[in-house]
C-alpha cells in the first residue's frame, strides 16, 4: 500500500498516481469548473475580477490555462504570454508559431540525425562499392593481359 502526502493540503492518502489527494482533486475540479463557467459568462473578465468572482487564486487560474484545461475565449484581458517570444496568447505556454518552429525544430534535428546516418551507411556502401570495383578492374586489366 502506497500512503503519502498530499501535496496541497498535507493529509495522508493513499497514492493512486496524482501528487494530491481525492478531496483536493475534487476541489480543484471544482475551481476550474467555477473559472470556466465565469470565464464562459464574461468572455473580457480580468484575472482579478474572476478572482474575485469564483474565489480561486490568480496563480491557480494562471495554472489551468497554462496546463491548457482553459482557453481564454473572445477578447479577454487576462493574458498569457509565450515563453519563448512573450507574445500574448490564449492558452498554453507557447504562442502556435513558436510551437510550430519548436516542433519543426525537433522535426528537424531528428532529420538531421536519420540524415547523417543515412549519408554514413551511404558512404560505407559507397566505399565498399568502390573498392569492389577497383578489384573487378583490377581482374579486368589483369584479364586483358594475357
Ligand atoms: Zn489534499
Ligand atoms: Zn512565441
Amino acid at each position: 500500500m502506497d500512503v503519502r502526502n498530499c501535496r496541497r493540503c498535507g493529509k495522508i492518502y493513499l497514492y493512486d498516481g496524482s501528487p494530491i489527494c481525492p478531496q483536493c482533486r475534487k476541489e480543484e475540479e471544482e475551481d476550474f469548473k467555477k473559472v470556466k463557467e465565469y470565464l464562459y459568462d464574461h468572455p473580457g473578465a480580468t484575472l482579478p475580477e474572476v478572482s474575485n468572482a469564483t474565489g480561486v487564486s490568480p496563480e491557480k487560474i494562471l495554472r489551468f490555462l497554462k496546463e491548457e484545461r482553459l482557453e481564454i475565449v473572445g477578447e479577454s484581458n487576462i493574458i498569457l504570454e509565450c515563453e519563448r517570444c512573450g507574445k500574448a496568447i490564449k492558452t498554453g505556454r507557447l504562442c502556435d508559431e513558436c510551437k510550430k518552429e519548436v516542433g519543426t525544430r525537433f522535426l528537424s534535428y531528428l532529420d538531421d540525425k536519420k540524415l547523417q546516418e543515412t549519408k554514413k551507411k551511404n558512404e560505407e556502401f559507397a566505399k565498399r562499392k568502390e573498392a569492389g570495383y577497383r578489384y573487378l578492374s583490377k581482374d579486368l586489366k589483369e584479364d586483358e593481359n594475357k
